[in-house]
């Protein structure tokens, strides 16, 4: 399954950068955006997660990201994410980049794992900016206030049309200047900056490696394509790297 060029720069002391997105999380049963299961009440994310949305109706979009923090909140890590978490205890040089603001990366052992798009469990007051982790969602009312200024409560992700957080990028940045080995996993490859991070990687040297049940737009760039689910292969990856 793996090529022994991909082996063998394992054994060379490799900076490794990992780059996932909500694929990685589907076997632990969240829904992708892309998927068939990602549309709620027969919205498109991209109508509930922007800015705009949120201020004309508050209440609709909390209502979904209560439905989304509660999946989140009765859900597990599954393989792929124990399997990143090992790879970091195996190389000192590692980096972990996300797309998924699940937090399944820190609950699996990932140490730092860098959240381009924030975290579903973290909230932020629009008014005074203090974070609340996970609002009793049961308590509230349906709009969650801050307990400080009575603002109100947002979820702390990234929404479309809004920058990413400015210590992650820079932090992504640097990591992708440094890699050895860039792998893509789980990620349609659509949304930027993330989109870029592959080719950036390539471009500053990286063996590029992507992990996906299906081709995507990045497929025809890569060196490595590794067709599957990401719970299978990468603890097989962490297997055959132990062999060698
Ligand atoms: P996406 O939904 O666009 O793409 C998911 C990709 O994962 C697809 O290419 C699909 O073929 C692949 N995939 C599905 N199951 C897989 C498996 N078991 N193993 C390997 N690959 C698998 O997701 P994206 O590229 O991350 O972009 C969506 C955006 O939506 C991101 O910005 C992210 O923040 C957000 N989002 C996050 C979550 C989460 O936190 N878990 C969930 C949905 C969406
Ligand atoms: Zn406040």
């Amino acid at each position: 399954m793996f090529s022994e060029k991909l082996l063998e720069k394992f054994q060379e002391n490799p900076v490794v950068v990992v780059l996932t997105g909500a694929g990685i999380s589907a076997e632990s049963g969240v829904p992708t955006f892309r998927g068939e299961d990602g549309l709620w009440k027969k919205f498109k994310p991209e109508e509930l997660a922007n800015f705009d949305a949120f201020i004309r109706n508050p209440e609709i979009v909390w209502e979904w990201y209560r439905y989304r923090q509660e999946i989140v909140r009765n859900i597990e890590p599954n393989p792929g994410h124990y399997a990143l978490a090992e790879l970091e205890r195996m190389f000192p040089d590692f980096y972990l980049i996300t797309q998924n603001v699940d937090g399944l990366h820190f609950r699996a052992g990932s140490q730092n794992p860098i959240e381009l798009h924030g975290n579903i469990m973290r909230n932020r007051c629009l008014q005074c900016n203090k974070y609340f982790m996970e609002v009793d969602l049961q308590k509230e009312p349906v709009i969650p206030k801050c307990t400080e200024c009575g603002g109100i409560l947002r979820p702390d992700v990234v929404w479309f049309g809004e920058q990413l957080p400015q210590q992650a990028l820079i932090n992504a940045e640097k990591a992708i200047n440094e890699a050895n080995i860039f792998f893509s996993v789980g990620t349609s490859a659509l949304v930027q900056p993330a989109a870029s991070m592959p080719f950036w990687a390539k471009s500053s040297g990286a063996y590029l490696v992507e992990i996906n049940i299906m081709e995507t737009l990045l497929t025809p760039y890569v060196d490595e394509y590794l067709s599957g689910k990401s719970g299978e292969i990468l603890p097989e990856l962490i297997k055959q790297i132990k062999k060698t």
